[in-house]
């Protein structure tokens, strides 16, 4: 059995969207770190979580300024970023991994699959570290 439990950020300002995140990753064995504003999130996020989950829509500053604040920043540069976009907007989503997101997420949330998506952006980011790591290996 895994005892690590896995730290997943949600920076979300809208209430119930929190909750049922927050439920659905509890349920899927993660633990959650919330901020409801992209300021406290960028607080958060120094504390390298495994995984943010970022709401594009946020009251002090938008998603993908946050994201790209975080992506050039070298604490946190290494910490995947998921976005959270509303009603499958596609330009938003391109939006989102031009910023920097290493995937995306839309709302309204599928709460049979949300956990298992998560877990699957992990194992990705897991599969990135190992290939960076034997190029470096490869080539020094
Ligand atoms: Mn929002």
């Amino acid at each position: 059995m895994n005892t690590h439990k896995h730290r997943i950020l949600v920076i979300e300002d809208n209430a119930l969207n929190m909750e049922l995140v927050t439920d659905l990753l509890e349920a899927g064995g993660f633990e959650v770190c919330q901020a409801r504003n992209a300021e406290d999130g960028m607080a958060h996020a120094r504390s390298r979580p495994d995984l943010i989950l970022m709401d594009l829509g946020l009251p002090d500053m938008d998603g993908l300024t946050a994201t790209r604040a975080l992506r050039s920043n070298p604490e946190t540069a290494s910490v995947p970023i998921i976005a959270l976009t509303a009603h499958a907007m596609k330009g938003h989503e391109k939006a989102a991994l031009e910023a920097g997101c290493a995937g995306y997420l839309t709302k309204p949330i599928d709460t049979r699959s949300f956990a298992a998506t998560v877990t699957s952006f992990l194992a990705d980011k897991v599969l990135r570290t190992t290939l960076n790591q034997l190029i470096t290996s490869y080539e020094h």
